[in-house]
């Protein structure tokens, strides 16, 4: 079978992603590579696909036990044999799975490289008579102390590349800077290995920083216009976790605790709830997230800073990985970088304090920056975009302009349905379809009523300003202000054209993209 066809014959997709095709080839064509996606880009598909091109066997090393048996059931549902051997199964359970793999019933093995080199001369012998095809390591960074997700077990990949010389390896992972990523190649004993690089950029995901003080009434304002949305907020301790879940749900919010000191099966029951939607957000420690696939997460907040650049892409990565408008919120104060450097130092392993406190400088130096935090993260992982965001706060701040489209046309189209004969105030009661005695009921018929209801007040006031201040509307009469469209406003109605406004609100948000004139 061609890698086409098993796309479309086992996995129902059309086409391959981004790079996906290029690593297929370059797999199938013998070579060692490296392919380095962000999450969500869709990494498993480019050693699942070979799997069952290639005769034989291929094996997948992986960290994560705690997805296998997921993995496993789902690849098993889509009709590929595949199969997991780690430390959760009994010793009779994983002698049942090497017979299997021995008679050449299974194309996929998930194994963790603890069990992998485990016992004197590890699995060699095995994986030969095995008919090795392909070696996958998922999670490649874990092999370099500059991760921040260390595992020595991962050195000794480097040991089984010489073993098998002729089978090509693949090395996948979200997230490296460019250390790592020399890492990689090096400590797997890559043989010139063919480089993948998708951009790590998340146009999608506006990045914030606030500092910390008030921050709990600045979340709940945070909180007040996304009542309906999904979201995870990041806690430092299980009593922070405890206490903000806690006051959340005293107001009101659908928010439960995650931490590592809960009951297993009360973790799990909460985890189910916010997958399935029934509870929006998930107040937790960053023992929360691993894996998680869930699409419509709208925002993650941060209420202290993380160690690292790394964990932070990571754990906003998590927002928006369906591709709509979402946002990363981290509050930050200077109290964080001693609280987390005093935490380094407790190490008693001093390669570990000097990597761990450069990468915390850079992390702070991401909060406190007075340009563009897009630019600067993707410089981080070594890219090197040409233009500000336009999506981030500090390009907020500056008055860059963003694409407001649609939420000005709505705005002007209610100043005009009302006949151009009422204020700010009136104009925003119609949008958000108040129920006030002040809205006429002809008013309550108007197909503008209510249409911007699920964005607040102060929103829409800091829209109608903006409008004014740019020339679209004017504010005036006797013996109150009345709001009145300018011809420009016509124009840009009659012809459709994009807006672009110059909104100065912090964590100001439209629907639309954020892009930039
Ligand atoms: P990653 O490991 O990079 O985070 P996954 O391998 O879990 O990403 O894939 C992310 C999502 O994208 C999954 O739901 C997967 O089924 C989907 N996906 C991957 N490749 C394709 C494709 N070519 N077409 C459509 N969907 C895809
Ligand atoms: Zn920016």
């Amino acid at each position: 079978m061609t890698p086409q066809q098993v796309l479309t014959d086992f996995f129902g997709y059309s086409k391959f992603r981004g790079n996906q095709a290029e690593v297929i080839a370059a797999i199938l064509g013998g070579k060692d590579t490296i392919a380095l996606m962000p999450t969500g880009a869709g990494k498993s598909v480019c050693f699942q696909v070979p799997a069952m091109v290639l005769p034989g066997l291929t094996l997948v090393i992986s960290p994560l036990i705690a997805l296998m048996k997921d993995q496993v059931d789902a690849l098993n549902g889509l009709g590929i044999p595949a199969a997991f051997i780690n430390s959760t199964q009994s010793v009779s359970e994983q002698r049942f799975v090497s017979e299997q793999v021995l008679q050449g019933k299974v194309k996929l093995l998930y194994v963790s490289p603890e069990r992998l080199f485990s016992g004197s001369n590890g699995w060699n012998g095995f994986l030969e008579k095995a008919k090795l095809s392909l070696v996958a390591v998922d999670e490649a960074h874990c092999v370099s102390q500059w991760g921040h997700d260390f595992r020595p077990e991962y050195l000794k990949i480097g040991m089984l590349r010489e073993a098998f010389s002729d089978v090509p390896f693949l090395a996948l992972t979200a997230t490296a800077d460019p250390q790592t990523r020399r890492d990689i190649a090096e400590k797997l004993a890559l043989k010139d290995p063919l480089w993948f690089i998708s951009s790590f950029d998340r146009p999608n995901i506006s990045y914030q920083v606030a500092l910390r003080s008030d921050s709990f009434q600045k979340l709940t304002d945070f909180l007040a216009n996304r009542s309906s949305d999904s979201g995870i907020i990041y806690c430092l301790s299980r009593k922070s976790v405890e206490e903000t879940a806690g006051k959340l749900a005293g107001l009101g919010y659908s928010a439960l605790p995650y931490h590592a000191g809960l009951d297993k099966e009360v973790r799990d029951r909460h985890q189910d709830l916010f997958i399935k939607d029934e509870v929006k957000i998930m107040v937790a420690t960053i023992a929360f997230g691993m894996g998680i696939d869930k699409s419509n997460v709208r925002f993650v907040v941060h209420m202290n800073m993380p160690q690292s650049i790394e964990s932070y892409y990571q754990e906003t990565g998590r927002a928006g990985r369906d591709g709509l408008p979402s946002e990363a919120l981290l509050f930050y104060s200077y109290g964080d970088s001693v609280t987390l450097s005093r935490m380094v130092e407790n190490s008693d392993n001093p390669a570990y304090i000097e990597i761990a406190k450069t990468k915390l400088a850079k992390m702070v130096q991401f909060c406190q920056l007075n340009s563009c935090r897009r630019r600067f993260l993707l410089s981080y992982f070594g890219e090197k975009p040409r233009e500000d965001c336009g999506n981030c706060d500090v390009c907020f701040r500056e008055g860059k302009r963003i694409d407001a489209t649609l939420p000005a046309q709505m705005f002007l189209s209610a100043v005009v349905r009302l006949g151009e004969g009422f204020g700010m105030g009136h104009v925003i009661l119609v949008l958000r379809g108040s129920e006030s005695a002040k809205v006429q009921e002809a008013h309550k018929s108007l197909s503008v009523y209510g249409i911007g209801k699920s964005q607040s007040e102060a929103y829409w006031k800091n829209l109608g300003s903006t409008l004014i201040r740019e020339g679209y509307m004017e504010s005036a009469g006797e013996p109150y202000p009345v709001l009145t469209l300018t011809s420009l406003a016509r124009q840009k109605l009659k012809s459709k054209e994009k807006i672009f406004l110059a909104l100065e609100m912090e964590g100001f948000k439209t629907s639309a993209s954020g892009e930039e004139r």
